[in-house]
């Protein structure tokens, strides 16, 4: 069998770690290594490796990851000063957790990129 993916061991509650939000197909976490004050990861629970193994059935999905980042920016009050939401895919991206995530960051003024 595959190995699990380090997110799959905090679903399983393998690994501990606060999960912020949580539904039927969705998780959050705070990141363990955060880039600035805010730093979420919104996590499908469906376990997809890269950005590049999308299908056009998770495009509902996505949408769905995306509708949540949204929402938590709002309840973390970071709506309205403005936040980066980013996947990162495969190796000149620095992905390191092969189970696709959606990077929520803010907080503070961000670099430029
Ligand atoms: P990426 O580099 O896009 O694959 O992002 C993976 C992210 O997962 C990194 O920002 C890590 O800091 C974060 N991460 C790794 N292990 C954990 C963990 N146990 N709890 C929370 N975040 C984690």
């Amino acid at each position: 069998m595959e190995e699990k993916s380090i997110f799959e061991m905090i679903l399983n509650k393998e690994i501990d770690s606060e999960i912020i939000y949580e539904d039927d197909e969705i998780f959050a976490i705070h990141d363990i290594n955060p880039v600035a004050p805010i730093h979420v990861l919104i996590i499908p629970k469906k376990k997809i490796k890269t950005i590049n193994d999308l299908t056009q059935d998770d495009a509902v999905l996505i949408g769905k990851l995306v509708l949540t980042a949204k929402n938590i920016a709002k309840s973390l009050r970071i709506d309205e000063s403005g936040y980066r939401l980013l996947w990162n895919t495969n190796k000149d991206a620095m992905q390191t957790v092969f189970h696709i995530h959606l990077h929520l960051i803010g907080g503070t003024m961000l670099k430029e990129i």
